[in-house]
């Protein structure tokens, strides 16, 4: 077949699904005690949407969006990331009425037309959470917390915390201007870096080359730069880091690549997934973005974890991948020929209201290849049916394990597997 999966695309098969349920599952009990509703937005946002937010001068925004032109009206594009979109719908749907704080997270694909390589795709999947309506620095700490659990719990380990502070409107420009001096002065720069000292010098603080990396470690580091409250901020969060023992390394080169951040920005890396992919899940404060969105003022604070990188680091932990394969039929009717065949159809659909795992093969095979199937499954009882049972009504049910025989009506068979 030459039709196949588009490049930078996969599928998650049965086997590895199972892994990402579970994933998925954990998250959302664990979101629900910390106070977090689930929020669907769609996959498509007016391109808009993202040029404001993240910034004209961002990669995302320069290259790898998937754009759709309108015929009519304004450009669509397929979500690079999901907080602009949460905030989008936040501000479309008033969410801010109400009390307190607003506290969703989200599960869903996300698009980026990415060179592809191992943890690196076009289409990837994110959890993330988004908390509005704080600007306080103990509800950041909150949610390394509660990240930090679910790591746990998922047994996910050897993973850092990375904490920095970018400042906000007021004091890092006059930072930029400094930085952007220094940098122009540079030869020794990569050709994107170089753009960059042009264009937003400050992601050239998040250059992954080798190369760069003897200037960005000589360049003035941000964090001399803050005004009082940006460095006061920041202050409280470690402060609070310590206070619940979450361990941390700060790191002024990380300014993470969106415009829209302010002040705390994180992330949480390995150097299980290689040495360019090493960031499992990055966030920070983005109390500016509601207004980038011609909102009122709304302060906000989030991350997204990419999942493949996730199940990438779990897959290798071989205790949790064993414990994942398809689950084992309970019971399996094999039958003889197509009257049979009616009576294990109805059979199966009783037991499966009943909440059994009943199995029944369509493939046309002999009583001898259903019986190998059945094992091959690795099914715990087998019932066959011929004309007998259909004129008796009591059916033969065979446990795998040992061989065992019962001869049962059809009333008895849910409680009989059950009780095996
Ligand atoms: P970002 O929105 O770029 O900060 O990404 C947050 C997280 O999403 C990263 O730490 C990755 O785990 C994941 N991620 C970002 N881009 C990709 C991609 N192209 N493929 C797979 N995962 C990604």
């Amino acid at each position: 077949m030459n039709v196949r999966s588009v490049r930078g695309t996969h599928d998650i098969l049965p086997g590895s699904v199972e892994l990402w349920q579970e994933i998925e599952e954990k998250t959302r009990l664990l979101f629900r005690r910390y106070g977090y509703g689930e929020i669907r937005t769609p996959v498509l946002e007016e391109t808009n949407l993202f040029c404001r937010s993240l910034g004209l001068e961002t990669d995302i925004v320069q290259k790898e969006m998937y754009t759709i032109p309108a015929r009519r009206g304004r450009d669509i594009s397929l979500r690079p990331e999901g907080t602009a979109p949460v905030v989008r719908s936040y501000l479309e749907n008033h969410l801010n009425r109400g009390s307190g704080l607003t506290k969703l997270y989200y599960v869903g694909p996300m698009f980026r037309r990415e060179r592809p390589q191992k943890g690196r795709y076009r289409q990837f999947h994110q959890i993330g959470a988004e908390v509005l309506g704080s600007d306080h620095p103990g509800i950041e700490a909150e949610v390394m917390e509660m990240l930090h659990v679910l790591l746990d719990d998922l047994g996910v380990r050897g993973v850092r915390l990375l904490v920095n502070s970018v400042g906000c409107p007021s004091c890092r420009p006059a930072y930029v201007r400094i930085l952007q001096e220094r940098l122009l002065a540079e030869s020794d720069l990569c050709a994107d870096c170089r753009k960059r000292s042009r264009r937003n010098p400050l992601r050239v603080l998040d250059c992954k080359q080798a190369s760069c990396s003897p200037v960005i470690d000589n360049l003035p580091s941000i964090l001399d730069h803050l005004c009082r409250e940006c460095r006061d901020h920041f202050r409280r969060f470690r402060e609070f880091l310590d206070l619940i023992g979450v361990s941390y390394s700060v790191t002024p080169r990380l300014v993470r690549g969106l415009d829209y951040y302010v002040r705390t920005t994180f992330e949480m890396v390995t150097d299980r997934l290689g040495p360019t992919q090493n960031a499992l899940l990055g966030g920070g404060r983005y109390d500016g973005l509601s207004e980038l969105l011609e909102g009122p003022p709304a302060q906000g604070f989030g991350f997204g974890l990419g999942l493949e990188r996730l199940v990438l680091l779990l897959s290798r932990n071989d205790q949790l991948a064993a414990g994942y394969r398809s689950p084992r039929p309970e019971i399996f009717f094999a039958y003889l020929n197509e009257d049979s065949l009616e009576k294990a159809f109805t059979l199966a659909r009783d037991l499966r209201r009943e909440g059994i795992f009943a199995y029944l093969d369509f493939g046309g095979r002999s009583l001898r290849a259903q019986m190998r199937l059945a094992n091959r499954l690795g099914s715990r009882f087998v019932c066959v049916i011929g004309d007998d049972e259909i004129r008796t009504g009591l059916y033969s049910i065979k446990r795998m394990a040992d061989g065992t025989q019962t001869r049962l009506q059809q009333g008895r068979i849910s409680r009989h597997v059950r009780s095996a």
